[in-house]
């Protein structure tokens, strides 16, 4: 019998701060601790949606370092560009995604696109952090570009449409490969447009809304900036549009380790993060050309 994923609560954002100079962001985790019930994801910043006056000089995060997690960047409007010390680069635009897994330590930086930043204009973008189990965060870092041709979306009846970004609906395979098994939903309902998702049990989830507003489970309303937690029992959550709304929706099986944190670094524990702390100061993680 399917059963609801019940609704426990519902997270307004935790924090707000800008990251770097080009994106002003809306936490909600991990300034609201979720580490149990939202593991593998780590970090949710909801950058804008803000405007920025033309300028010669891109704004953004200079070069920094990451290991022991996978970044994920959605872009809804605007243009990012990204540059590591692996080699990878590329821009992103709206519908896209980059997918890049730091492992045993990249640096990078994370700026608006040259061209986009001269005109000005919105930016409006998710930055989520995914977790590594202990066995592959000194695994070698990898980059994935999914532009959003990459990305399937099913249209829903009566309008609205989910776009797979990682892990499947319906039968359809989102493009991002992951270590663990992920699902990552962006999600358009019209005003009075339901739909019902199937997740799997024992899989954390959380409903973030962009924007509108959306009824969850019948039960609870759900606005901009906020999360829906779910009970990881059961599999499936109902939605309805109050308003024109775009959603990310967030599943997966919880890694059951230990978490340590410090800055751009995760890992298992605090002797891990000094270790860290010392192989990028050695240059261990590279640099940018
Ligand atoms: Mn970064």
């Amino acid at each position: 019998m399917e059963t609801m994923k019940k609704l426990i609560e519902v997270y307004a954002s935790g924090s707000t701060h800008m990251v770097g100079d080009g994106f002003p962001v809306r936490n909600i985790f991990p300034s609201h601790d979720l580490t149990e019930s939202i593991s593998p994801f780590l970090l949710l910043d909801y950058a804008g949606p803000a405007e920025f006056p033309p300028t010669d000089r891109p704004r953004g995060v200079g070069e920094h370092p990451h290991r022991g997690f996978e970044t994920v960047t959605i872009v809804y409007q605007g243009k990012v560009e990204h540059r590591d010390s692996g080699g990878n680069s590329g821009t992103i635009g709206p519908g896209d995604v980059q997918w890049m897994t730091a492992a045993s330590g990249v640096v990078h930086e994370e700026l608006h696109e040259k061209e986009f930043a001269k005109g000005g204009g919105t930016i409006q973008m998710i930055q989520l952090w995914v977790n590594l189990p202990k066995a592959l965060k000194m695994s070698s870092p990898r980059y994935q570009t999914l532009f959003h041709t990459d990305i399937p979306q099913v249209d829903l009846e009566n309008g609205g449409s989910i776009r797979i970004i990682a892990g499947e609906y319906q039968g359809l395979k989102g493009p991002a490969r992951t270590f663990t098994p992920v699902y990552v939903y962006d999600v358009k309902l019209p005003v009075g447009i339901h739909a019902e998702l199937n997740l799997p049990t024992g899989f954390n989830t959380g409903v973030f809304v962009l924007s509108g507003a959306v009824m969850v489970n019948r039960s609870q309303l759900v606005g901009e900036a906020e999360m829906a937690l779910h009970d990881p029992q059961g599999t499936q959550v109902h939605l309805e549009a109050t308003e024109d709304a775009i959603l990310l929706i967030l599943s997966g099986e919880p890694i059951h380790e230990p978490v340590a944190r410090m800055g751009p670094f995760v890992m298992n524990a605090e002797e891990e993060l000094a270790q860290a702390v010392n192989d990028y100061r050695a240059g261990k993680m590279g640099h940018l050309d």
